[in-house]
């Protein structure tokens, strides 16, 4: 890695998106991934079963954001599920909407980040999840800090300095991914724009790749659910990022570019 890859993960296919894509991100060029709840977007699920209250984009919108090419489409579940046979229903209904990636794979965006690692990567995990899935996105991991990890934890909050980033959460700045497991750090409404530049600075101090994981990019994000982020940090970021990108100290990318950078088979 001669310098860090900034992916930006957009999950669900949430109406604002689609805004936010056509207004902003299209036209500044900033690769991102939209991970796609297909049964969200046509309708086929009932909206007490959505993962928010946000209604969703529309199967006509999801298809015209295919013919874009900052933008990438992966899977999120049919009904938000982690099953086999819900990703996998996932995936028939977008190859249909959108066809399917040259190579045959799509990414995966875990749903709640709730498919196990064990499982996607055991050996018995199902044919479809090993030949048909380039790579699994998932949150942070859920095991335990050792003590100077949850104290560098709390620090990063006032002293947003990489080190402190780094020594909690090393393995999100990713240097190879032998697994085809993908950390993110989900961005929620509670996080200031300053802690996520730290996360940023971080990646370009250890040259690694992050994944960032959002929802709603909205004015008033807490309003949206807690994992919404407000629009004027959500820009602040872009700016940031793009500034870092002229200086060469980064790439954005999307997550299957990221991906297939630093994949080790
Ligand atoms: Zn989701």
């Amino acid at each position: 890695m001669d310098k860090a890859i900034i992916s930006l993960s957009f999950d669900d296919g949430r109406e604002d998106n689609y805004r936010l894509f056509k207004k902003f991100t299209i036209p500044h060029n900033i690769p991102v991934t939209l991970n796609v709840a297909t049964a969200y977007v046509d309708g086929s699920m009932p909206a007490e079963s959505w993962p928010t209250k946000k209604g969703p984009m529309t199967k006509e919108q999801v298809i015209e954001l295919s013919g874009c090419s900052s933008i990438e489409l992966a899977l999120h579940g049919d009904a938000h599920d982690n099953t086999e046979p819900d990703v996998r229903a996932g995936r028939d209904k977008l190859a249909s909407w959108i066809g399917s990636p040259e190579d045959g794979k799509w990414g995966f965006a875990s749903p709640y980040s709730k498919l196990p690692v064990e499982d996607f990567v055991s050996p018995d995990a199902p044919p479809f999840f090993k030949n048909d899935i380039l790579y699994m996105r998932t949150g942070l991991k859920k095991e335990p800090l050792t003590q100077l990890q949850e104290i560098c934890r709390k620090t990063c909050k006032v002293l947003p300095l990489p080190i402190f980033y780094h020594t909690t959460y090393g393995y999100a700045f990713m240097q190879e991914c032998p697994d085809r497991v993908i950390y993110s750090f989900p961005v929620f409404n509670a996080l200031s724009f300053t802690y996520v530049k730290g996360i940023i600075d971080t990646a370009i101090r250890y040259k690694g790749a992050v994944t960032l994981m959002f929802h709603s990019i909205e004015p008033d994000s807490a309003s949206v659910d807690e994992w919404s982020w407000d629009s004027d940090k959500f820009r602040k970021l872009c700016a940031y990022l793009v500034r870092m990108q002229k200086r060469n100290k980064l790439d954005i990318a999307t997550t299957r570019d990221l991906y297939n950078k630093i994949k080790t088979d």
